[in-house]
């Protein structure tokens, strides 16, 4: 399988399509979910052009894996979760639906079970908010 440029986080990359963003350098953008499994659900989105682990760079990985762990700590904080599973994908069968690499950060709350993957869509203005006070916290 080969990367295919026209995927939405591609598009969204390269300022084709809108985001919810909360933080950009020149290795990530950091966004929120629009559908998310929990509220403060963030992706992190390598910007070098990869499907997913299985083809990126080890060089991307080690770039990007320490803003993971930023994002998972801001998101845990601003939104008070109890725990934060951070999730990816590799392969339809795996349960990837967007292929270009990224890694979802997902909030967990005490007795709240995590929505369905790609599920509804969220309210913009909540998305708007989280997006502001997680970039505030990392
Ligand atoms: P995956 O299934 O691991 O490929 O994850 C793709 C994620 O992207 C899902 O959780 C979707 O809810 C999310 N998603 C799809 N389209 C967008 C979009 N335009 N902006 C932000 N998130 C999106």
């Amino acid at each position: 399988m080969t990367y295919d440029p026209s995927n939405i986080f591609g598009k969204i990359l390269r300022g084709e399509l809108p985001a919810h963003k909360v933080y950009e350098d020149d290795t990530a953008l950091v966004m929120m979910d629009i559908f998310p499994q929990s509220r403060g659900h963030t992706l992190i989105v390598p910007k070098a052009a990869s499907r997913n682990l299985l083809d990126a760079d080890p060089a991307t990985l080690a770039a990007v894996i320490p803003l993971v762990q930023r994002v998972a700590r801001a998101a845990k904080a601003v939104t008070g979760a109890d725990g934060v599973r951070v999730a990816q994908f590799n392969e339809a069968p795996a349960g990837q639906t967007v292929f270009h690499l990224h890694f979802h950060v997902i909030p967990a709350y005490d007795g709240v079970p995590l929505g369905a993957h790609a599920g509804g869509k969220a309210d913009d203005a909540e998305l708007i908010a989280l997006a502001k006070d997680i970039a505030a916290a990392l």
